[in-house]
């Protein structure tokens, strides 16, 4: 095991919140012999990237795609290290990049990737592939550093210890990335005299956004290098949803001791210095731990002049739909269709659209029961696009329904533009910042955009201010996405033990 923990003498550790973050934490703490009680204010695991059940289906509450699940992969990896198998289908095709006039596919092998750039690029081809060969490059840098497990900001000597053993091991990759690492990705494209070229902008800006929660103008280049080409790694779908990972790291939890408590909210913390312990409430839950990890990116009324999170950008709005499987036979009939599509909505469409900051993210999955039964006669579409929160709440109760209405009709209508769709509906329902605010308690998903000043100059670290007190999932280092949020988990729990180790917090 790639770990680094000391001994815990049954220190106990309450992870609040069940999303992948905190999952992993507690999956990797209970493997090292800490008693692991996870609390959960939703009625399932996987928080962001879990299911929930509406009329006997089986829908994703967010995430769908997965990445790191190659062999040797970085989540593959952390899944054998816990010992949990997860089998998941390797994507070819995984998106198409629907732009106003173009279609760009995004494919696994880099010899069709590149005939793609070219063929949709042609004045600008040379440079384009030139950009997207120096981009590999330094994605591959930043995954070199990345499968160190080093986590970001550097506080301690072991974590100097493994940047020394980087440096000496990737002396190239070190420079690469000291050289790149105040670049935005739109100073890069400057390089290659991309900047000005829209739809190739119009490209980035559609992936980065669903990556790294920003575009170009302001995406760190680092981290967006590695999200830009990860494509060519592996990107993956799991039968029964994403959810699936999550419902795995419980399970593993559980098997090791560990318990998991849903329609858990935790309501209140507090610190008793006098035993060293937070004093956790919860619906089921009174009691007192040595050590909280929160996943759950909201303060508890803690320190809040060193605030744990930074404001997240982003709400999502998303649209579950059940549809004819007829859809398949008519209109996508022949058709080689991508796991996903990233779709910017075209101008003269919806004003409403464009008010949400596109693009819309659309996928096609078989429709599943409540038990993970495949329904014959049905897929299942769903759609998702940024919004900004505030919108929705501030909003009264008969402006967010038609707001809610329009939003909805919106998005049926843009893809519509791309296939007749409207009449294999069966059912239509949408969710807002509000939504998710009810389910899992925060209307910002996402975390918080991937800048050069919080990717770079001051990632958020998984240890927090206060004692015995650590954070993982998308609001600190690496940020957004569900392979980010695992390893922020892993470092999450590292921390706790090399803390643990150096200090011996007293347990009861
Ligand atoms: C629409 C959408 C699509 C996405 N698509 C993808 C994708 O295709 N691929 C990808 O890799 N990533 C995707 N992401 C991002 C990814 O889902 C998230 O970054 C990741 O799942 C976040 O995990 P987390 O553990 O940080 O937090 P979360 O999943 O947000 O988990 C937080 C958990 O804390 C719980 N909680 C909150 N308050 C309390 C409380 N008081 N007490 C107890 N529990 C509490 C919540 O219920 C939740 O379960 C998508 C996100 C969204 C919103």
């Amino acid at each position: 095991m790639n770990g680094k923990g000391g001994s815990c003498l049954e220190k106990t550790v309450c992870v609040i919140g069940a999303g992948i973050g905190g999952l992993t934490a507690g999956a990797y703490l209970a493997k090292h012999g800490y008693r692991v009680t996870v609390l959960e204010k939703a009625a399932t695991v996987g928080g962001s990237a879990g299911w929930y059940v509406r009329k006997n289906r089986l829908f994703p509450t967010g995430a769908t795609l997965a990445f790191g699940l190659e062999e040797h992969g970085l989540l593959r990896n952390m899944l054998n290290e816990l010992d949990i198998d997860l089998p998941a289908t390797e994507l070819l095709h995984p998106m198409d990049v629907v732009l106003p006039g173009k279609t760009i596919s995004i494919y696994k092998d880099s010899l069709d990737w590149e005939a793609e750039l070219k063929k949709t690029f042609p004045e600008h081809s040379q440079n384009v592939l030139n950009f997207w060969r120096n981009l590999t490059k330094i994605g591959e840098s930043v995954l070199a550093f990345t499968e160190t497990r080093t986590a970001l900001p550097i506080e301690t000597f072991s974590g100097l210890a493994d940047i020394l053993r980087f440096v000496f091991h990737h002396p190239f990759s070190l420079m690469r990335l000291a050289r790149f690492s105040s670049y935005t990705v739109e100073d890069f494209m400057r390089k290659y005299r991309l900047e000005q070229v829209t739809p190739f902008r119009q490209m980035l800006n559609v992936q980065l956004i669903d990556a790294v929660q920003t575009d170009v103008s302001e995406a760190a280049l680092l981290p967006a290098s590695l999200a830009l080409t990860i494509y060519r790694r592996g990107s993956f779908s799991i039968q029964n949803g994403i959810g699936e990972i999550s419902k795995r790291l419980a399970d593993r939890i559980e098997g090791l001791g560990g318990e998991i408590l849903l329609n858990s909210p935790v309501g209140s913390v507090s610190y008793n210095k006098m035993e060293k312990q937070w004093e956790v409430q919860s619906p089921k839950c009174k009691a007192s731990f040595d050590i909280i990890v929160n996943n759950t990116g909201v303060l508890f009324g803690y320190d809040p002049s060193k605030a744990q999170n930074r404001n997240p950008d982003w709400g999502a709005f998303r649209l579950d739909a059940v549809l004819k499987e007829d859809i398949c036979r008519g209109p996508l009939r022949g058709k080689k269709l991508p796991f996903a599509y990233q779709i910017v909505p075209k101008s003269e469409h919806s004003k409403i659209l464009r008010e949400e900051a596109g693009p819309l993210y659309v996928t096609f999955h078989p429709s599943l029961n409540k038990n993970g039964e495949t329904v014959a006669g049905e897929v299942m579409m769903t759609a998702s696009i940024h919004t900004n929160p505030k919108e929705w709440i501030l909003c009264t109760k008969e402006e967010y329904k038609n707001k809610k209405e329009k939003v909805k009709n919106a998005i049926l209508s843009e893809i519509e533009k791309m296939m007749p769709l409207k009449e294999y509906v069966i059912d239509a329902e949408a969710g807002t910042p509000l939504t998710y605010q009810r389910y899992i308690g925060k209307a910002y998903v996402g975390g918080t955009s991937l800048t050069v000043k919080h990717a770079v100059l001051k990632p958020k670290s998984v240890r927090s201010s206060l004692p015995q007190f650590y954070i993982a999932g998308e609001q600190v280092f690496p940020g957004p996405g569900t392979l980010s949020s695992a390893l922020s988990g892993y470092y999450a729990s590292m921390a706790v033990m090399e803390d643990v180790k150096k200090h011996d917090y007293h347990s009861r």
